[in-house]
């Protein structure tokens, strides 16, 4: 297998920005879909400024997509390949015997 350097930087960059307690926090409130900036506040006791920070890096990042509903902006995973990440990360994680 090889993988060339854009795509290695492209990936390090992926699990970089996922490598981020509080972004994971507002990762693991759109696993069950989409939410708009202030449920993922009210979910994480964060100010909108705050939230909107994170995001803007996991939009940067590709790993959330925006979408405009009139005043309201919504959140969720960029693709399927987000969801399928996050999912197989979670489950590894409650299994595992990592030492924190
Ligand atoms: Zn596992």
């Amino acid at each position: 297998m090889s993988i060339n350097n854009i795509d290695i930087e492209k990936c390090c960059l992926f699990f970089k920005v996922l490598g981020d307690p509080t972004r994971f926090k507002i990762i693991d409130t759109l696993s069950d879909g989409e939410k708009c900036v202030s449920e993922i506040c009210a979910a994480l006791d964060m100010s909108p400024s705050a939230v909107s920070h994170q995001l803007n890096t996991l939009k940067k990042a590709k790993v959330v997509k925006p979408r405009r509903d009139g005043k309201n902006i919504y959140y969720s995973f960029d693709d399927e390949h987000v969801t399928e990440v996050i999912k197989v990360a979670l489950e590894h994680s409650s299994h595992s015997n990592i030492e924190i």
